[in-house]
């Protein structure tokens, strides 16, 4: 056993690891990180940054992405650090001209919860992005949704954190909690044996691979996903854009290694879009098929037709950790005191993680929360998996 008493150990260094580290070592307590690989190895690595509230599906959810778009740009100013968060709006569109009336019902959700959004005709639409062809029929446009850029979030709060006297064990595996008497102790890793009364456990993907004795196996499966990245173009789009069937895609559970795809652009800052999307239950297959890639090319050519002569200059896949009710587990074991899990946001990590870090560190604080993420603490409880 490793002598040096920690806080708290957090194991994974993707977006939720960086976050909660950082936060917790704003607040004094000494932290050590174990990650198995680098900084931003597993899905933060291997996404796009989409934040967009018009993507939820009830009103809880809305106001959640709500709260972590001001917590983001809160987190620019607290790190002093631009962390390439463009707030230029997402249009959500359909194709279908019988759809175009569905369109009303979204803006009046997003009004509820003082989200502003315009239902848009087809000619609308393209006023906002010239790009857009005419199969687009209408839309939603929300201008506060944005896009960020995952790995610099989390190189910003690494950098700060390691400021702050974290200490990183990088190519280190965890493998195991420890634990006396129903509290946690300390984590064994396939190196030694490390103390501490607190364990986050922010491995993503691979949460439930971390051994808890007593603790039930952590529903959360990959789930597959590819992006496409052409080259720099300009003048490029201006604007996130998907289509409506891209909220049914994400709910749809096949549990099929047949690929389902709904269209998503996201232009970078640099001047590249991203193109998606794709999803797939195929283990942690991370295989990237050329018709895969045909695919989702030939729907952006459909969709944005002045852009055939874009080149793709590289695709890659990564790994969603999705959960069977569509909610991530966040929060301190009932069974065992100073076990917290973080994990399983499917394709709202990158969107969700500052309220993640925030329900971790106001529980491990004991501090007093927002409303919203005090609520937030409760939907996603792990205290679900031993009803
Ligand atoms: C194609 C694609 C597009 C996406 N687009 C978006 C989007 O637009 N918006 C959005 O909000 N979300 C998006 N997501 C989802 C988002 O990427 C994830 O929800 C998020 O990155 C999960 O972060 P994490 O920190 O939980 O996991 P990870 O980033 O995977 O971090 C887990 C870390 O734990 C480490 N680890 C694993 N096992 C161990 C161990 N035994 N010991 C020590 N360390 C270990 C790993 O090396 C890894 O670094 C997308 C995902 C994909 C695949």
């Amino acid at each position: 056993m490793n002598n040096d008493f920690t806080d708290v150990i957090v194991v994974g260094n993707g977006i939720m690891g960086a976050l909660i580290s950082r936060k917790l070592s704003d607040a004094g307590l000494s932290i050590l990180v174990i990650e198995e690989s680098a900084p931003c190895a597993g899905s933060s690595g291997r996404c796009d940054g989409d934040i967009l509230s018009q993507t939820k599906t009830n009103k809880f959810s809305m106001e959640l992405t709500a709260w972590c778009v001001n917590a983001y740009r809160e987190m620019e100013a607290e790190l002093d650090t631009d962390l390439k968060f463009d707030q230029n709006g997402s249009l959500m569109f359909v194709t279908d001209p019988d759809l175009v009336a569905t369109n009303e019902d979204r803006v009046r959700e997003l009004a509820n919860v003082g989200i502003h959004a315009e239902a848009l005709t087809g000619d609308e639409c393209r006023d906002i992005e010239p790009r857009l062809g005419p199969v687009v029929a209408g839309g939603v446009y929300c201008e506060s949704d944005g896009a960020i850029y995952p790995p610099g979030v989390v190189a910003a709060n690494t950098r700060s954190a390691r400021g702050n006297g974290v200490r990183y064990a990088f190519g280190e595996r965890a493998t195991e909690l420890l634990t006396s008497r129903g509290r946690v102790c300390g984590v064994r890793t396939d190196r030694g044996e490390y103390s501490a009364s607190t364990v986050v456990n922010a491995m993503g993907v691979w949460a439930p691979e971390l051994r808890v004795t007593g603790f039930p196996e952590l529903p959360i499966k990959p789930r597959q996903g590819i992006l496409v990245v052409t080259e720099r173009f300009a003048p490029g789009v201006g604007v996130n854009l998907l289509e409506a069937a891209y909220v049914t895609n994400k709910k749809k559970d096949d549990f099929s290694d047949t690929p389902s795809f709904a269209f998503l652009a996201e232009p970078t800052m640099d001047g590249n879009m991203l193109l998606g999307s794709m999803r797939r239950f195929a283990g942690f297959d991370l295989e990237v098929k050329i018709e895969w890639v045909a695919e989702i090319v030939r729907r952006a050519a459909e969709i944005l037709p002045d852009i055939v002569n874009v080149s793709v200059i590289r695709s890659f896949a990564g790994l969603r950790p999705w959960t069977p009710d569509h909610r991530p587990f966040v929060g301190e074991s009932p069974e065992h005191r100073g076990y917290f899990v973080a994990a399983g946001h499917e394709g709202d990590g990158i969107a969700l993680a500052p309220a993640t870090a925030e329900i971790v560190v106001s529980q491990i604080l004991n501090a007093a929360a927002d409303p919203i993420i005090v609520q937030a603490g409760r939907e996603f409880g792990v205290e679900r998996l031993f009803a």
